[in-house]
């Protein structure tokens, strides 16, 4: 995963070669109000336990390391060009802060050397701290924040939270 670069402008490519643009988009609606996506990790710091995607899934199925940071540099390029082929906002799978100071400030500190300017959609697993909060901010000037609580039912969310 360290490695691989999602490159859209080949999504692109192959649902005009195929013929099937429909069978290359990811939801109904991503025509009309699309969205790219790129991720910051393999695994995840934490264990939900309905979780496919938890730091115990990704430890005894896959690698026995978990959660693996991507490079920032990878990541922000990879934002720069989902933006470039999709003129879309990206989404950055995982939660950016929880990767650590050294890791958000490296990425951000590539965006803004890349002069990226992107509608950027975040998401929380825990509440960030306030450094990160403006530092997050001072990088893009358009940006959302997302958590999924999965259930209005504290004490669902209780039984499902093994961190
Ligand atoms: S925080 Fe999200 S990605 Fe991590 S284990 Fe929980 S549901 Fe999965």
């Amino acid at each position: 995963m360290k490695n691989v670069n999602l490159d859209y402008s080949i999504l692109m490519k192959n649902a005009i070669k195929y013929g099937d643009v429909k069978g290359h988009i990811p939801y109904n609606d991503w025509i009309n109000n699309p969205e790219a996506v790129t991720l910051i990790e393999h695994g995840c710091q934490f264990n939900c336990a309905f979780c496919g995607g938890s730091n115990f899934a990704y430890k005894n199925n896959f690698f026995n390391k978990s959660p693996i940071f991507r490079d920032p540099k990878q990541v922000a390029r990879e934002i720069q060009s989902a933006y470039e082929v999709l003129g879309a906002p990206v989404f950055v799978v995982g939660d950016i802060n929880q990767a650590g100071p050294k890791f958000y400030e490296g990425l951000f500190k590539e965006i803004k050397e890349m002069g990226i300017d992107v509608p950027l959609l975040t998401e929380y697993f825990k509440p960030p701290s306030l450094e990160y909060l403006q530092s997050l901010s001072k990088t893009f000037p358009d940006f959302t924040a997302e958590i999924s609580p999965e259930s209005s039912n504290q004490k669902i969310r209780e039984r499902n939270s093994f961190f």
